[in-house]
């Protein structure tokens, strides 16, 4: 068995931890924030301070894939979430009305996905993770560059630990850098002498305003619409989590400075009481201090692979670290811990101590378990970047890019039709990539037909003229 180090000890992180040492390997974990959560993870949104992750207290969902991967594998942190306030919402049973649904079928429960706020959530998988037998978390540990040996492939840098902020060696068999988006592997690898990985970084990006909420009886708004609506050139995200409480997030264009004023309280709140399905998301208590807001939301890819050979050995990028997208499609730790999955296969399947034959192995299993999600991700992201500039200009947005044509047909095909509503979940949930549903017999000449005239439905929503209105103060 490996001895591995992983670098962060974000929420997919902590599920990796635990599904490598539940294989038996010993795993170290180096997170350079120096707090742990709280005993009881219901004060984690209170007490635990988490500097080094942006997103901590920034809205999320855990969607089926996570839900799935966490029940199937790590069952017991599962139904500690459970207790600790998380709710299990299925979308057929709690959601859609049956006209929409088609009612309950085999198979539904697929649908399943864990509500919660992300701080509460990442405690109870650091509590797990922390009594893992074979995991250890050591906080406050920043590491700050790789320790390159002998290679193990002619001319190709392995590393064979790292080296932390304090000047600390710590070795493994195995490093998988888990150090988020802004990871600075790339870096550390030109330091030992590697080549940089290949970037693929998109020039536009997202930015999130977003705020948390509780009512006073443990009540969460009535969900009338999707989670994610796209209102011309900003979208609401809708969140219910746990314990009463929710999140709500506007996203823009990192190119729409005139949205700026959203970080204010006040443009804010006016700006959602404008959008009519979600307006009822702001009657509550904040329990944040204003607006929280992150940019540079860019999607970035990063290959390991050069020419067919490994960029080092001894290394591997899992999660956000490897690629990242839009975080409004809350696939990030859906496509993360189906990463760290894929890790432990290979992990079972080839050796670590064949450096080589592991780099391979594992470059491969990537491209073929997460990457698809990322591409599919990518091309919706890129042509909501494009509606969002047309609006902008006060043009409408269109492409011939069939995967275009087929989403939006998608999307207004939802609950008009069991199997395209099914189909929609599939993809939005991580189940299935949009090439294996539309393989589905019959399946895209019923979407095209059912939701072909997208582009005819009368928009809603202020006007970009009235948006900006509400966001002038
Ligand atoms: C605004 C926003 C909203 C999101 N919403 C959703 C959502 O709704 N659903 C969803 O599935 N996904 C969402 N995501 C994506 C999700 O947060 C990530 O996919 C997930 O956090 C990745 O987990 P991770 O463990 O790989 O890394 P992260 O959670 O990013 O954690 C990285 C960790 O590494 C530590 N670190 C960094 N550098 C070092 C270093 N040098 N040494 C030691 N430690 C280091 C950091 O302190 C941090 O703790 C969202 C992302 C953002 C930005």
């Amino acid at each position: 068995m490996a001895r591995i180090v992983v670098v962060g000890a974000g929420v997919v992180a902590l599920g990796a931890a635990m599904l490598l040492a539940g294989d038996g390997h010993r795993v170290i974990v180096l997170e350079r924030d120096a707090d742990g959560p709280p005993a009881d993870p219901v004060d984690a949104w209170e007490q635990w301070q988490r500097p080094g992750l942006n997103q901590f207290r920034m809205a999320h969902t855990f969607l089926p894939r996570f839900r799935a991967i966490l029940d199937a594998e790590l069952p017991a942190a599962a139904s500690t979430l459970k207790d600790a306030g998380a709710l299990r919402m299925n979308y057929v049973r709690d959601v859609l009305p049956a006209k929409m649904s088609g009612g309950w079928l085999d198979g539904d429960e697929r649908y399943a996905l864990l509500t919660g706020r992300r701080v509460l959530v990442e405690a109870v998988l650091a509590a797990a993770a922390e009594s893992a037998p074979g995991v250890q978390i050591r906080r406050g540990t920043a590491v700050a560059g790789l320790v390159g040996g002998t290679p193990a492939l002619a001319g190709v840098p392995h590393v064979t630990g790292v080296m932390t902020k304090a000047g600390e060696v710590i070795t493994a068999d195995l490093v998988v850098d888990m150090s988020g988006r802004r990871s600075a592997l790339p870096h550390w690898l030109e330091d030992i002498g590697a080549r940089r990985p290949d970037e693929e970084l998109e020039d536009v990006g997202f930015v999130y305003y977003g705020r948390h909420f509780r009512s006073a009886d443990g009540s969460l708004p009535p969900m009338i619409g999707p989670a994610q609506i796209h209102w011309g050139t900003i979208s609401s995200i809708t969140l219910p989590a746990d314990n009463g409480t929710w999140g709500v997030v506007l996203v823009t264009a990192s190119t729409d400075t005139a949205l700026r004023p959203l970080r204010e309280a006040g443009r804010w709140e006016a700006v959602m009481r404008g959008l009519p399905l979600v307006a009822h998301w702001v009657d509550g208590t904040p329990i944040d201090d204003g607006v929280a807001v992150m940019a540079r939301l860019e999607d970035r890819y990063r290959g390991f692979v050069l020419d067919g050979k490994p960029v080092a050995t001894g290394v591997v990028a899992v999660a956000d670290s490897w690629a990242c997208s839009n975080p409004a499609n809350g696939r990030g730790a859906s496509i993360g811990l189906l990463h760290a999955l894929t890790l432990r296969d290979q992990l079972r399947a080839v050796d670590a101590a064949d450096p080589a034959a592991f780099a391979a192995a594992f470059h491969a299993a990537t491209a073929e378990t997460v990457e698809p999600w990322y591409r599919a991700t990518l091309a919706s992201d890129r042509h909501r970047v494009g509606e969002i500039e047309a609006g902008i200009r006060g043009g409408r947005y269109d492409s011939r890019d069939p995967g275009y044509q087929l989403e939006k047909a998608l999307d207004a095909a939802f609950g008009r039709d069991p199997e395209c509503t099914r189909a929609n979940f599939d993809i939005r949930f991580v189940l299935d990539t949009p090439a294996k549903v539309f393989a589905r017999p019959g399946l895209r000449d019923k979407t095209l037909r059912l939701g072909g005239g997208w582009r005819d439905a009368p928009p809603f929503g202020p006007t970009r003229e009235q948006l900006l209105a509400l966001v002038s103060p």
